[in-house]
């Protein structure tokens, strides 16, 4: 393209160089005038009379006029210098510009392209070109018989970073994600962002499935140690789902949605890394529908409350019951909250749900007292709660809409929920606790976090597991386990109270070993919220 533009614009200057210019042709004309006019007047002078011999005459005889009859070709040959010098700096500057604006159009459609090709924030490749180079890697696999592999990569509780730090530095810390992922990504293999806070990995040519899951492992590694924003050390942990070539699918959409099928699984279940396989088809789609309707089902009263009563050991007496949520599903019947509050987590939908909870068990607690009974209310949270700068406010602000004292209020948070960033949770937890609400650990035994933290925190009580409680009248360890996590508690100044109380016998074993609240079916299963008053009145627990 380029020469052809430049011989143009030459061709165009020899052109104009081969015409005798404009002003050439004026300043020969003005020269020839001037010889004229010149010649005629010497003549007159000289010879006393115009006339053409005088003229040839004085044309002969006076030498200046020799050198006036030099200047036609002056002025010609200056005219049409002049003309094609400015011919050709005028073509120059075309073809300058021209340049300048075809770089400028390749560079804008080049823009263009890497743009509808790369992620903008993280200049990794899109989806879009993901796909493409998937496509072209199953070509090859397929022709050299060789095995690929697609992962699925998802960060855990990204969102709660968008939403309590502002997106500022969700971006940031993506950014950070990615230098890391490209630290141990090396070629031919090669990582594109999806979306959000998804990313892929393409493993063009892998020798076995272990390879790839040796690949998801580093990856989530790379993640392990703590990101630094804004001073704070931030944990981040991610999901990864496998699919392979040939095993999974032979084509790019059907990798893909077995790679997020194994990608949700992993996370949902918190397993980390999960290779597809088909059994896990069996619960996927269903889950993935269930997603959008949970988020009608808040606002749609579709979410109900069931209560289960807590019990003093010392009185006999009901003192709390705890919140559980269920999902009066219009297809699926009731749903247990494991069927959808991990669903929630993932979704950022934990927030609206949790407030739901709140907002409705503190009504009816409030009913309750205004019946005459005199029963607080506990109610589980969940982590994102926790990293949430306005939730104590919102709670307060609630339990002053409900005219409910704050100690009505009994919190229960799992070692989990407040592990996940242990600095911002304590934060809150005190926050809460100075409002006056209780807090209690809940399924106390199961998590990892350390005593030494766990004594820090403005707790008021233990909640052991039920996992342990259940079966302690056959297991001696189990046993062993509730009555020195008793003596812990109350070594630390806590309550201490089991769940999963399902007879008499446990419960006897529990009074001995001194514990201070129990809560179980042997008491009362978790009951709907309009059988729980009718239930307390007739109860031998009665408050
Ligand atoms: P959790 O807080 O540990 O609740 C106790 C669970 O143990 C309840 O299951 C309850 O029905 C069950 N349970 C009670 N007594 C017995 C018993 O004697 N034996 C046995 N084997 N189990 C008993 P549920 O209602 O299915 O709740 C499961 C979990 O779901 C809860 O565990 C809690 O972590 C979560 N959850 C429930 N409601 C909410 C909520 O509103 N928000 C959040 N974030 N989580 C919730
Ligand atoms: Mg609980
Ligand atoms: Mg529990």
């Amino acid at each position: 393209m380029e020469p052809r533009i430049s011989d143009t614009l030459t061709s165009n200057v020899r052109l104009l160089k081969s015409k005798a210019s404009r002003s050439a042709i004026y300043g020969t004309l003005v020269a020839v005038t001037a010889i004229a006019l010149a010649t005629m007047l010497v003549g007159r002078l000289q010879y006393g009379e115009f006339s053409l011999d005088f003229m040839l005459l004085a044309q002969q005889e006076n030498p200046t006029l020799w050198l006036l009859d030099f200047m036609p070709f002056v002025f010609a040959f200056w005219g049409q210098y002049v003309s094609s010098m400015m011919a050709y700096e005028a073509g120059a500057m075309v073809v300058d510009q021209t340049n300048e604006l075809r770089a400028q159009t390749n560079a804008l459609e080049y823009e263009a392209i890497y743009g509808t090709t790369h992620d903008a924030l993280t200049d990794l490749p899109n989806r879009a070109l993901m796909r493409d180079r998937m496509a072209q890697a199953l070509i090859v696999a397929s022709h050299e018989n060789t095995r690929l592999a697609l992962l699925l990569m998802d960060l855990n509780e990204f969102k709660e970073v968008n939403d309590t730090l502002g997106h500022y530095n969700g971006d940031r810390l993506l950014k950070q994600v990615v230098t890391r992922l490209q630290a141990v990504i090396r070629e031919p293999d090669s990582v594109a962002r999806l979306g959000g806070d998804e990313f892929a990995i393409l493993l063009p040519k892998i020798a076995s499935p272990a390879s790839a899951v040796a690949m998801a492992r580093k990856v989530l590694r790379s993640l392990e140690v703590p990101f630094s924003i804004e001073g704070l050390a931030l944990g981040v942990q991610a999901s990864i789902g496998i699919a392979l070539f040939p095993e999974h699918g032979n084509d790019v959409d059907a990798l893909q949605q077995r790679a997020d099928i194994a990608m949700y699984v992993a996370k949902s279940d918190k397993s980390g890394i999960v290779t597809y396989s088909q059994k896990l088809d069996q619960h996927s789609p269903q889950r993935l529908t269930l997603m959008g309707e949970l988020r009608h089902a808040i606002g749609n009263n579709e979410l109900v409350l069931h209560y289960q009563p807590k019990v003093d050991t010392k009185t006999d007496r009901v003192t709390e019951a705890e919140a559980l949520v269920r999902w009066q599903h219009p297809t699926h019947g009731l749903m247990k909250p494991d069927d959808f509050i991990p669903l929630a987590e993932r979704t950022g939908l934990i927030k609206p749900l949790t407030l739901w909870v709140l907002n409705e068990s503190l009504r009816q607690c409030a009913g309750w007292n205004q019946n005459g009974f005199d029963v607080g209310v506990c109610v589980n949270l969940s982590a994102s709660n926790l990293l949430d700068p306005e939730f104590s406010d919102i709670v307060a602000g609630m339990l002053a809409a409900h005219d409910l004292a704050p100690r009505r209020l009994v919190l229960e948070i799992t070692e989990s929920a407040i592990m996940t960033d242990p600095a911002r949770a304590l934060q809150m937890l005190i926050r809460l606790a100075d409002i006056g609400m209780r807090l209690s650990i809940d399924d106390f035994g199961t998590g990892y976090s350390s005593l030494r933290y766990l004594s820090k925190l403005p707790v008021s009580e233990i909640k052991i597991d039920k996992s342990f409680v259940v079966d302690m009248t056959t297991n001696s360890n189990d046993a062993m386990i509730v009555r020195t996590t008793v003596d812990l508690g109350h070594n630390l100044g806590l309550k201490v109270v089991a769940e999963g109380v399902e007879n008499e016998e446990i419960l006897k074993r529990l009074v001995g070993f001194g514990c201070d609240s129990v809560q179980g079916n042997y008491i009362s299963s978790p009951l709907p919220a309009a059988d729980f008053p009718v239930w307390i009145k007739e109860t031998r627990w009665a408050a």
